[in-house]
């Protein structure tokens, strides 16, 4: 019997303050907190599915009492937990080495304290990397980054995380976030960074859609199936497909908000399917593990780093190449 391909998961725990602080809503500094909903029904859907995943954890979180709690009982049932840096802010490719070492290390040093190992996986918020983060991040001992989505779609992209960020001009830099590494060309398979000191760090990007390079995350299916649950199936079908066709292992992204109703994040009607209720979400989300498990064995992405088979691998050597 030969094995099945691998595909994995992860979630990054974006919490209520981070979507209502890059939507410009001074409420985020209250920290309003949907974790003690959204966690338990996560592990929950998880454990029914019999799935270990790799949740990214804001540090901003981790240092309050129900982040804490969450990333306690998340590492308890078996999944990893990585970093999704402190201050959750989508403009991490401004940032100098110190700020992003701070931002590593506070978010690092509170996951332990919360008793969960530390971390070896990052993901930048809003899908921003940097050589300097890559660098960064190798000196840390970090062994892979999950920052990039490879895709054509660069408004959809940005509207990923639904920001309003700070008013910018055109030549501001802006083009690091979505520019090089997203375009039709950015590899759909990981790929190794090596940095100026010849360390390497795996980048295992968020899987779009082998080909047509549309989004396949949660928060994507989720819209497709308030349109249209039929289509939904059948893209997602699509997509799964063409991943097995292509050789393409899926890395399926989730958020918290892939299985909250309205109710329960309160402040966030502006986002995309908050209208759906949480028992509908709950329920797609399992016919989409379900799919996925179907076809492939699926793990966290800490652990898909450490099992795949980097003989077909492309090395990186520069950050901006494909630019
Ligand atoms: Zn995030």
């Amino acid at each position: 019997m030969t094995a099945r391909p691998l595909a994995s998961m992860s979630v990054d725990l974006d919490n209520l303050w981070a979507y209502l602080k890059t939507h410009g809503d001074p409420g985020w500094q209250r920290y309003p907190s949907f974790l003690s909903s959204a966690v338990p029904r996560l592990l929950e859907i998880l454990g029914e599915h019999g799935l270990t995943t790799t949740v990214f954890a804001v540090g901003a979180d981790v240092v309050r009492e129900d982040g804490a709690k969450a990333v306690n009982e998340i590492s308890a049932a078996g999944h990893e937990i990585g970093n999704h840096s402190f201050g959750h802010e989508p403009w991490l490719h401004r940032y100098s080495r110190t700020r992003l070492e701070d931002e590593l290390g506070r978010t690092e040093e509170a996951i332990i304290t919360a008793g969960a190992p530390l971390p070896v996986g990052f993901r930048g918020p809003g899908f921003s990397v940097t050589r300097e983060l890559v660098e960064v991040l190798a000196e840390r001992g970090y062994a892979y980054d999950a920052s990039t989505l490879p895709t054509w779609v660069g408004p959809l992209a940005r509207a990923y995380h639904n920001r309003t960020a700070p008013p910018r001009t055109d030549d501001d830099g802006r083009d690091e976030l979505f520019g090089g590494f997203s375009r039709v060309l950015a590899p759909v398979h990981p790929y190794r960074w090596r940095t100026a000191d010849g360390s390497a760090l795996v980048e295992l990007p968020v899987t779009t859609m082998p080909l047509f390079r549309t989004p396949i995350h949660g928060s994507y299916l989720l819209q497709l199936h308030e349109i249209s649950p039929r289509l939904a199936r059948g893209y997602f079908k699509t997509a799964l497909r063409l991943c097995r066709v292509r050789g393409v292992s899926p890395s399926l992204l989730l958020h918290p908000t892939d299985v909250l109703g309205g109710t329960e994040a309160p402040g966030m009607e502006f986002f995309p399917g908050m209208a759906a209720p949480g028992t509908r979400k709950v329920a797609w989300l399992g016919w989409v593990l379900a799919a996925l498990r179907a076809h492939f064995d699926v793990v966290g992405t800490g652990e898909y780093v450490r099992r795949r088979d980097p003989r077909r691998e492309r090395a990186v050597t520069r950050l901006d190449s494909g630019r």
